[in-house]
């Protein structure tokens, strides 16, 4: 196994990755805002962390790893005053479908999945700590964080602080990195805002406090990692390590990683341009959420992506091709006895796609391991030269790398059903495909050649090729 290394915005350079506490992992990831669907942008993100997160169970950490929900902002509020309903009620119906994206997109559950709303006292407890450690100020009922008291304000985001200006403030939970200012903690409310009476006053959290309270809450005072997109480094993240650190005087994060934004065409995703995507949106034009999920997988996070229709295409076609190798492994017979040059590269291969996600994270090496090896193990296979004693290793080689890209096994068409779509258009999945050929086979050995036929066409007009081997087998793949 390699090293992990990991780049670190705070440092700018790829560091080796080594936990406070050996062998467990304690990380924190921005959830989504809950104002709408989540977008493929959004996405993006979240499978890159989740890669993160199962590279490392992979390695044998323990994981403890928060996400949060932040369902009270600004565009929360204004929406959920605008359809005239409490902010829970706004939030709670994209709550469910963040959910229900995740589990369609194999984005695993963290061990923690927490709500803004339901954090509200840790919140204020971390203000008054800034309070007293006389870091803030009050204005109009608000209160705000004072930046220029934080000397190590601008080191993550790297911005140049020359020319600030003392006391302008920013109300805004979202900001330009032009216009860094003293940032507001604590909201006065505002008529016909929701509020809360609290210690600090009647109001709101600013968006920053709740990362910074939740984190530190769940996670201890100091984290091992913090993810985001990298629109969040500044202001969100530059503003979670100002109010963490100023009221523990210790780090807050040891590892910031930060994943690029992804472009539809090469263009910003925009609802003007017409090019923003929810997952359903893609769905319903009738792409698989494997294929979104290698698609978005495939492209290293620190690199920008660039979402095309004819990427998503690509992207089918692998994961068919991975799935047509998995099925041959477990379908077909082959020559028993050992093929040392075989055994040799399977162990090469694994080695590689462990080289590859343990530098910081390169999905696309990783998968170029596996499917170099794929290429040259069909070859073996086509020539009668892959043996019996290698399907073992190679399934596990398969099952570890799916561990991480959860691709391989076929259950697209109940994620959609989950979600409401229906199967029509996926294709059946192995089970299905399984029991069919096997009800064929069984009509051949009965000579019911009739029931064989149709069986065999069935099939393939749902896109599944059947190859009768010489032993008398079958051999099934996806057209
Ligand atoms: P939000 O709901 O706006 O707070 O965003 C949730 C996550 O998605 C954050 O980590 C953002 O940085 C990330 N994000 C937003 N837009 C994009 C994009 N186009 N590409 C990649 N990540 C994005
Ligand atoms: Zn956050």
């Amino acid at each position: 196994m390699h090293e992990i290394q990991v780049h670190n915005t705070y440092s700018g350079k790829v560091e080796p990755f080594n936990p406070l506490r050996a062998g467990e992992v304690r990380m924190y990831t921005c959830g989504p805002t809950v104002y709408d669907y989540a977008h493929i942008g959004n996405f993006r993100t979240f499978v890159f962390q989740d890669i993160l997160r199962r590279f490392l169970k992979l390695r044998g950490f323990q994981l403890t790893h928060v996400m949060n929900l932040t369902d009270v902002d600004d565009r929360i509020i204004a929406n959920a005053a605008a359809a005239g309903v409490e902010i829970r009620e706004y939030t709670e119906k994209y709550v469910q479908a963040f959910f229900a994206d995740c589990r369609t997109l194999s984005v695993e559950a963290p061990e923690h999945w927490i709500r803004a709303t339901d954090n509200i006292e840790p919140m204020v407890e971390l203000i008054q700590r800034l309070q007293q450690n006389t870091y803030t100020y009050d204005s109009e009922g608000s209160i705000y964080y004072r930046i220029t008291k934080f000397p190590d304000y601008g080191k993550l985001s790297k911005i140049d602080l020359a020319g600030i200006k003392a006391g302008a403030r920013v109300d805004n939970d979202r900001y330009e990195k032009e216009s860094a200012r003293d940032f507001a903690l604590w909201k006065a409310p505002k008529p016909g805002e929701h509020f809360w009476e609290t210690a600090v006053g009647p109001g709101r959290p600013g968006w920053h406090i709740e990362c910074s309270a939740m984190a530190m809450k769940y996670l201890g005072e100091t984290i091992d990692i913090h993810t985001g997109g990298i629109d969040l480094a500044f202001p969100h993240h530059e503003n979670e390590i100002a109010q963490s650190e100023a009221a523990t005087g210790k780090k807050f994060v040891r590892y910031w990683l930060h994943a690029e934004h992804l472009l539809v065409e090469g263009e910003k995703m925009s609802k003007s341009l017409g090019n923003f995507y929810t997952l359903r949106d893609l769905f319903a034009k009738g792409y698989k959420p494997s294929a979104l999920r290698f698609a978005l997988a495939s492209v290293p996070y620190r690199r920008q992506l660039n979402f095309t229709f004819d990427g998503l295409q690509q992207a089918t076609s692998s994961v068919d091709r991975l799935r047509n190798f998995a099925a041959r492994l477990k379908n077909e017979k082959f020559p028993t006895g050992k093929n040392e040059t075989m055994a040799v590269r399977i162990a090469k291969a694994a080695d590689d796609f462990d080289a590859g996600l343990s530098d910081d994270l390169n999905t696309a090496q990783a998968l170029a391991a596996m499917f170099d090896f794929v290429r040259e193990a069909n070859i073996a296979m086509d020539k009668g030269e892959f043996r019996s004693s290698e399907v073992k290793t190679a399934q596990e080689f398969l099952q570890s790398f799916d561990k991480v890209f959860v691709v391989v096994e076929d259950n697209d068409a109940e994620k959609l059903k989950a979600i409401g779509f229906g199967a029509a258009e996926t294709g059946p999945g192995d089970a299905e495909i399984e029991k069919l050929v096997a009800e064929r086979q069984a009509a051949r050995k009965r000579r019911d050649f009739a029931t064989a036929d149709r069986v065999r066409k069935e099939l393939d007009e749902r896109g599944i090729i059947l190859e009768d081997t010489k032993d008398g087998n079958v051999r099934w793949k996806r057209k």
